[in-house]
């Protein structure tokens, strides 16, 4: 192990490499901005790798009033699906209707909104390049497959699909050809103020070194708290609380090439996206979990609960 000190400085020092972290190098970088991203991993190796792997407006954040939220993220969607195609693509969803939890007009008006909402953010004119959402026959299409027959009636809607972990290393080369310097497999140990900037403390496999920088981001994901506390040292009355949300992986459910989002009785959704040819990827589940537990494992009642 050496040890070191990197006479460089950066304009920004980030600590992780999940997609906020090579997001925010990425828009830096290409700012101009001198950055340095440290993942004491491998990219995508947390959080940003074991997604549901949607770039979605967050239909159900409606029921909540969110608009601009929705807006926003239907307005990103349609810029990733231009800047991204290779990975990211339109996919269908098929949401079978049952009375007892949403009747069929409110549906229809989330869909109606959820159909509309992201123009304005695009521009006079502009509009999405998904096709808008109708109701369907089950028995239409196959749009019944995997289903039990009881369900008549749906709607069907888009959303896209992503490579979530790839999404995540592009961002980090793009950053890197602006500029940025990447590296992986470098643990951000300490950070401490001298002379009105940061010097940070990173031990990777050029040993232990210290780095200055003039600003640095904590996009460190389930650690974003402990950095604060351990590594910074910074308290903040505000609290961080800790979910974790597990998906099942099971043999394909149907041949068609629609996903399903369905409604739990506790009025959660549900996805069941098809997943690498050959699989159903079905999720998720929303359970808190303790600071001790980053390396949250799904447990039998999660999968009990996806399987009901
Ligand atoms: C079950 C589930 C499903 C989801 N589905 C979707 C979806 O379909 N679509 C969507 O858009 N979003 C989805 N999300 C949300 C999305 O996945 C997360 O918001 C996003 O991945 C968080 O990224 P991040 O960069 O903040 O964190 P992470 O990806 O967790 O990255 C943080 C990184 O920081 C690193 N790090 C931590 N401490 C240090 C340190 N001291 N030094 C160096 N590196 C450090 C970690 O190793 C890690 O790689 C989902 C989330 C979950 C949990």
């Amino acid at each position: 192990m050496q040890l070191g000190v990197d006479s460089e400085h950066y304009d920004l020092l980030i600590i992780g490499g999940g997609i906020n972290g090579a997001g925010i190098a990425r828009d830096a970088a290409g700012r101009g901005l001198k950055v340095l991203l440290v993942e004491q991993n491998d990219l995508a190796s947390a959080t940003s790798s074991a997604s549901t792997k949607l770039i979605h407006g967050g239909l159900r954040y409606l029921e909540y009033f969110e608009f601009r939220l929705v807006a926003e993220a239907l307005a990103e969607r349609e810029t990733l699906l231009k800047i991204a195609p290779h990975i990211i693509w339109p996919l269908e969803f098929v949401l079978p209707h049952e009375s007892h939890l949403r009747p069929a007009w409110m549906i229809r008006a989330g869909l109606f909104l959820y159909d509309h909402l992201g123009h304005r953010m695009l521009g006079f004119g502009s509009k999405s390049s998904l096709p808008m959402s109708k109701g369907v026959r089950l028995a239409d299409n196959g749009y019944g497959a995997g289903l039990k027959p009881e369900f008549k009636r749906g709607f069907v809607y888009y959303d896209c699909w992503v490579d979530d972990a790839r999404l995540v290393v592009l961002n980090a080369r793009s950053a890197a050809a602006h500029g940025a310097t990447i590296q992986t497999h470098t643990r951000f140990v300490s950070a401490r103020r001298e002379g009105g900037e940061w010097a940070a403390t990173l031990n990777g496999e050029r040993g232990i070194r210290t780095v200055r920088a003039s600003a640095i981001v904590n996009a460190a994901g389930p650690w974003v708290r402990q950095v604060l506390d351990e590594a910074l040292r910074i308290r903040l009355p505000a609290t961080v609380r800790l979910v974790k949300g597990s998906h099942i992986v099971v043999p394909r459910i149907h041949e068609e090439r629609h996903a399903f989002i369905l409604q739990n009785p506790d009025r959660r959704v549900i996805f069941m996206i098809p997943y690498e040819r050959q699989f159903t990827l079905v999720g998720t589940t929303d359970v808190p979990v303790t600071r001790d537990d980053y390396r949250a494992k799904i447990s039998r009642k999660e999968i009990d609960y996806l399987c009901e």
